[in-house]
């Protein structure tokens, strides 16, 4: 497969988008790391990253998504903390797991019946959700045996001729991965540290 590199403009975003739709798989700048994205609602898509990555099958994915309508779009059951908690650290590196709603396919989810979500801070990323017009799962860009990836040339450079393209919007501003909280415990636990911290969170929602 040929891997094109492309620049940021508004035709390679439009291009992006139609290959996210047709199932496809496309890197892009977040925040965070360069994701590699795939529609997080098509099971054969999803299913095209862990083939991408060499990752297990059984490792659930982050959806990724460009405003609130998506999240109640693939969540059910979504406490108040979860509200605050967006309205607070969305868009950024913060990614709730909440229960899912029946059309995130476990492909998505790796079985579970909840789904990680997060909205990144990134134009790019979210213009890019926005244009698929469905939330994108999206893991590190990298295979599994190398260190997730802060710029463009580093996706190149490890994935050339696995996935079609890749969004060079250029490098990443955090560089560490998102904080995962898990909100559907009784008591919200933090299970994943990263740039948003315990104290952050606890300042919002009290306790975790
Ligand atoms: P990343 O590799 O940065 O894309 O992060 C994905 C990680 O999020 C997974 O390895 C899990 O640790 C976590 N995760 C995703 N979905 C769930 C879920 N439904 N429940 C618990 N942890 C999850
Ligand atoms: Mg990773």
């Amino acid at each position: 497969m040929q891997t094109y590199l492309k620049q940021v403009t508004p035709d390679s975003l439009a291009e992006a988008g139609a290959i996210i739709r047709s199932g496809g798989l496309v890197a892009f700048p977040t925040e965070t790391v360069y994701g590699l994205g795939a529609d997080a609602l098509n099971e054969n898509a999803a299913a095209k990253i862990y083939e991408a990555k060499g990752r297990p099958s059984d490792n659930p994915l982050i959806a990724h998504i460009a405003d609130m309508d998506m999240l109640e779009e693939v969540c059910t059951d979504i406490p108040e903390e979860a509200y605050m908690l967006a309205d607070r650290f969305w868009p950024g590196p913060l990614t709730m797991i909440l229960k899912k709603k029946d059309i995130v396919p476990n492909e998505t989810t790796g079985g579970l019946d909840t789904v990680a979500v997060r909205m990144p801070d990134n134009p790019v990323a979210l213009e890019l959700i926005r244009q698929s017009g469905t939330p994108i799962a999206a893991p590190s860009a990298n295979t599994s045996v190398r260190p997730s990836p802060t710029t463009a040339q580093h996706v190149y450079g490890d994935l050339d001729g696995r996935i079609p393209m890749i969004l060079d919007g250029g490098d990443v501003i955090i560089g560490i991965e998102s904080t995962i909280i898990d909100l559907t415990s009784e008591i919200p636990a933090v299970l994943r540290p990263g740039y948003i911290t315990p104290g952050d969170i606890e300042a919002l929602i009290g306790s975790v």
